[in-house]
């Protein structure tokens, strides 16, 4: 069984025991819906193992690591935005802006997303 934190969301959305609209699930991930789309297309991709940010990954976590940028790459095809582009980003820590303490890879398209940070 992967760990999990039961006070987490995303544990709880993995689990099936909070709704969400989950797009693609397997032994290693789940992809679900943002439920503050950002873009047509925001998709969140998180390990069903709880981790909490990237700064807590090991060289144990590497292959389920290896295996979001697959399922990555299979849901923007997907989604349609494969052709156009699309941006994957982790946010890690308060100067990142990270809301949510489960390692979470977003994946937003179907808009011209414009430069990655404001300067
Ligand atoms: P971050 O700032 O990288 O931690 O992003 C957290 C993301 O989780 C935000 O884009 C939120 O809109 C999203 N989020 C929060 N709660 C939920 C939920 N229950 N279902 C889907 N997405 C959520
Ligand atoms: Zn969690």
């Amino acid at each position: 069984m992967p760990s999990r934190d039961p006070e987490c969301i995303f544990c709880q959305i993995i689990a099936h025991e909070l709704p969400s609209k989950i797009e693609y699930q397997d032994e290693w991930v789940t992809a679900f819906h943002d439920i503050h789309p950002i873009a047509p297309v925001h998709l969140l991709i998180v390990p069903n193992k709880h981790i909490a940010s990237v700064n807590a990954v090991t060289p144990d976590d590497e292959a389920m690591l290896g295996h979001m940028f697959t399922v990555a790459r299979e849901l923007a095809a997907k989604m349609g935005v494969a052709e156009r582009g699309y941006r994957l980003l982790v946010n890690t820590g308060e100067h990142a802006g990270q809301v949510i303490f489960h390692l979470h890879m977003h994946l937003v398209g179907g808009r011209a997303l414009g430069p990655m940070l404001s300067r």
